[in-house]
């Protein structure tokens, strides 16, 4: 039988000392994001992973989280609390549920929230044979303080296709350095929640009121039985007043797709030629329409295109821009208008992050403008793209002469996604 997770256990009996006054009579965990309290998305996330068993470990003020989500019936789960004295940290709280604990379980804060890929994290749990298998986050960005640094040289589950670019996108690997001090030098990654976790840790926990991972994790990393598999989906706090602004747009139901240009919006130039040119631009029929459609839905519609023609000197990013005011010009005419573009203007020899399809770019886009790219799709013409959006754990839609960008537009708007798959 295949294994699997099918318990979640979340932290969520802190203080909460940095959200006062809101936590002077209300527990952290009810702290209200776009009319919900925030606990609840990570509820409605566990339950989109498939799990159904929900054990919530409460302290402070354990009543107002008990008395909102009952039994979990009524939000299509089955959740249990347990409760310890307020003062107790991560250790205690656990323990406190050791008798009803699972043989693994994930383990998640009430801090965060990150649309990880549970299915790839506990892929990696197992064929790891791990303790646990945390889920970090790739700091490149400087989010945070990094503490961890991994082995580099495990990719599970890339995906491998004809064009051969390396797939760096789905690291994972055990973990040589958990420094919770932060203090070791060229740390590059973060430990964000959403761990799976062996009950077998119940073992290594101390007797006293200690921190779960200060106490835990250094044991785990000895045996080598700590292993970590990398985000880089930006992860979402309300850790303090300055992160919940993201969170909230995070959280948000702002719409947003991800489109290709050539070859899906403007008739395909031939290879290794480029559009240098506004009039070597030809909208592909129904293309602007398409655009118009989005952008009516609600959609905030973003380009990601690659343009090898600039690192190859055949034109200028000034070229590139040209025809870009061209396109808006096009668009205005109908009251449409593309809301942001991103364009990697490397060579395929340069390596770069944001060459297609490496999914630096959507990446780029995830962090400007806090998007849940669990939500979305990208549309283009070429393998490539589709490959782009798999990278980034999103679906790809193909288009060609038959299934054109407004057809998938079409689809889209009326609920259906055709998803092209990679075999
Ligand atoms: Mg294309
Ligand atoms: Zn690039």
């Amino acid at each position: 039988m295949e294994k699997k997770v099918t318990q979640a256990i979340i932290f969520a009996g802190g203080l909460g000392e940095r959200l006062k006054p809101f936590t002077e009579n209300n527990p952290k965990p009810m702290y209200p994001i776009n009319g919900k309290p925030f606990i609840e998305y990570l509820v409605e996330q566990i339950k989109s992973f498939g799990i159904s068993d929900i054990i919530i470990l409460l302290g402070y003020l354990h009543e107002k989280v008990e008395d909102y989500f009952g039994d979990g019936t009524k939000f299509g789960v089955n959740i249990r609390y347990v409760v310890t004295p307020v003062e107790c940290d991560t250790e205690l709280r656990l323990k406190g549920a050791k008798d009803i604990l699972n043989d693994e379980f994930l383990m998640m804060y009430c801090d965060n929230i990150c649309p990880i890929n549970f299915e790839r994290l506990c892929d990696n749990y197992f064929s790891h044979d791990a303790l646990i298998e945390l889920s970090i986050y790739d700091n490149s960005d400087n989010w945070t303080k990094s503490n961890i640094i991994i082995e580099e040289n495990k990719i599970s589950n890339a995906v491998i296709n004809e064009t051969k670019e390396s797939n760096d996108s789905f690291k994972s690997g055990k973990v040589i350095i958990y420094d919770k001090k932060r203090l070791t030098p060229n740390l590059k990654y973060v430990d964000i929640g959403y761990a799976i976790v062996s009950k077998k840790v119940i073992d290594y926990m101390d007797n006293a009121n200690n921190n779960f991972e200060s106490i835990v994790y250094p044991k785990v990393l000895n045996e080598k039985k700590l292993y970590a598999t990398v985000t880089k989906h930006r992860y979402y706090s309300i850790g303090s007043f300055e992160r919940i602004e993201y969170t909230k747009k995070f959280l948000s139901n702002q719409k947003y797709i991800f489109i290709d240009r050539d070859g899906t919006l403007n008739v395909r130039p031939k290879k290794a030629e480029y559009i240098v040119n506004p009039e070597d631009f030809i909208w592909i029929d129904g293309a602007k329409t398409a655009i118009k459609k989005l952008n009516d839905a609600g959609y905030f519609v973003i380009l990601i295109s690659n343009q090898a023609g600039i690192a190859r000197g055949a034109m200028s990013e000034d070229n590139f821009y040209k025809v870009q005011k061209k396109m808006g010009d096009d668009l205005k005419v109908i009251g449409a208008h593309i809301d942001a573009v991103y364009f990697c203007p490397h060579g395929w020899d340069d390596n770069c992050e944001c060459r297609k399809p490496k999914p630096g770019l959507i990446y780029k886009a995830q962090k400007d403008y806090s998007i849940n790219l669990s939500n979305c799709v990208m549309i283009g013409d070429d393998e490539r793209d589709i490959i782009t959006a798999n990278n980034a754990d999103m679906k790809g839609i193909l288009v060609d002469d038959n299934y054109k960008f407004i057809d998938a537009v079409n689809d889209l708007l009326n609920g259906v996604i055709k998803e092209y798959k990679i075999l």
